[in-house]
């Protein structure tokens, strides 16, 4: 039998708990990749590099494990990009220039601005009877006291043990109005805090993940953050949602109940989204560009609201055109870094591994080197997107084709013919995610939402 090879294992095999991403090294607890800062030869720099690049000049700097990108004389190659200390003003400018603009952020699902109440007046919901406020003329509020069972429909109400889909077994002259859960939410959101005489980082590539929980909501369960210039992690934290889990989705992002359950008893996890936004704000401002792929997912589970943002999925949505199709990130790392993630993993995120993946594509994206590789491998997208349309749309053509010969001779004159022409010009991206390679086969998760 062949020997392992050692010299080219990739970094995403590696379980990363603390990881140092320049040195391509991982630890098992986080004072021993403190440590290794502190010590390795590859990490003793002058300060100045081990400095964000802040907005001010002040000497008070965030608090952060922050190593220096350097030549290493580590063996194993890592497979992420060493910006240098004199190419960050280049790659900050390159940045900002793609930064979405509101309106882009708002139709990708961005939160862009505070929730208003204005915009929810007669908009709440019966708690009881699940009735539209606005739907209410003299109705009473008829309910069933009990919770109907979602998962199994034929199961009798507790309350009258009655299995007939009746309005409820009780009723009340008044409704108890709230806000729908989506409301509530909203309410929750806030605005990164403006910029300060503290200096921050000028961007910060981030990524969560996520578990279900009542109600089929996802709250945060882990908050990873890395510096974009340098790949310095910033945060790779647990955290510790204040609702009942009720689907750990370990499948999807490898954390194990027992894990989360065991940092939270060993005080380790933040607590909640708020306590995962707090640790987020040590290090940004409202000046900062959050780097990410989908990240309306991430800003909505940790209830932000961010003015400058970089998402490597807007950018190669909008390049190939055609608001259609949504490239996953293991694809687009894939392709064009030609970095691998989520290898031998049987398509487990490592959200440490996301966060510095979709440094890699956006740098790809914003950079002036890459610029012309990026519209090529667009232009070759759009070429695919119509052949598939195109096959598309012939095996249409040919199946109602059959369909009308079968009629002709004789079939059920009833048979129904797709209508859904209005579509028929753009592919819906659910079309062709399957030739795309995705969404995960296993599992049916959208993998642009981690
Ligand atoms: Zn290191
Ligand atoms: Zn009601
Ligand atoms: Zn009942």
């Amino acid at each position: 039998m062949a020997p392992e090879a050692t010299s080219t294992r990739p970094s995403s095999s590696i379980k990363m708990s603390a990881y140092c991403a320049p040195c391509n090294r991982s630890f098992k607890e986080q004072s021993d990749l403190d440590k290794h800062l502190r010590n390795s030869s590859s990490h003793r720099s002058p300060t100045t590099r081990r400095r964000p690049l802040t907005v001010s000049s002040s000497s008070n700097n965030p608090e952060a494990t922050v190593p220096a990108i350097q030549t290493t004389t580590q063996d194993v190659k890592s497979p992420w990009s060493r910006i240098a200390v004199s190419g960050y003003t280049t790659a900050l400018g390159e940045l900002s220039a793609h930064c979405h603009s509101q309106k882009e952020l708002e139709e990708h699902g961005y939160i862009v601005r505070p929730y208003d109440p204005a915009d929810y007046v007669n908009a709440k919901i019966c708690k009881r009877c699940h009735c539209k406020q606005t739907r209410v003329v003299s109705r009473e509020c008829t309910f069933h006291p009990s919770k109907w069972n979602k998962w199994n429909k034929k199961k009798p109400y507790k309350c009258c043990n009655t299995t007939t889909v009746s309005r409820g077994c009780r009723t009340l002259p008044t409704h108890d109005f709230d806000l729908s859960q989506r409301a509530l939410t909203y309410q929750d959101f806030r605005q990164t805090p403006s910029a300060s005489t503290q200096p921050k980082f000028r961007a910060v590539a981030i990524d969560c993940e996520m578990a279900g929980i009542d109600g089929g909501a996802s709250e945060v369960i882990l908050l990873c953050a890395a510096d974009f210039f340098t790949g310095a992690v910033l945060v790779n934290r647990l955290v510790c949602p204040r609702e009942r889990i009720t689907d750990m989705r370990t499948s999807i992002h490898g954390i194990a109940k027992s894990s989360l359950d065991k940092a939270t008893a060993q005080g380790q996890a933040l607590s909640g989204w708020e306590g995962a936004r707090s640790e987020l704000w040590k290090y940004i401002d409202d000046r900062t560009i959050i780097v990410g792929h989908a990240l309306e997912h991430d800003l909505g589970a940790l209830r932000m609201i961010h003015p400058r943002a970089v998402d490597s999925s807007i950018l190669s949505e909008i390049t190939v055109g055609g608001r259609r199709v949504r490239f996953g990130l293991e694809k687009l790392s894939s392709e064009l870094p030609k970095i691998q993630i989520r290898k031998g993993k049987d398509g487990i995120h490592d959200c440490l591994e996301d966060v510095l993946a979709a440094r890699e594509v956006v740098l790809f994206c914003t950079g002036a080197r890459t610029k012309v590789e990026f519209r090529a491998w667009a232009e070759a997208k759009k070429r695919e997107q119509i052949r598939l349309n195109t096959e598309r749309k012939k095996a249409k053509q040919k199946k109602a084709n059959n369909r009308h010969r079968r009629m002709a001779n004789g079939g059920c004159s009833s048979y129904a013919i797709d209508s859904d022409d209005g579509d028929e010009e753009y592919l819906r991206w659910s079309d062709i995610a399957e030739d795309l390679g995705w969404p995960h086969p296993n599992t049916g998760y959208d993998p642009w939402s981690d």
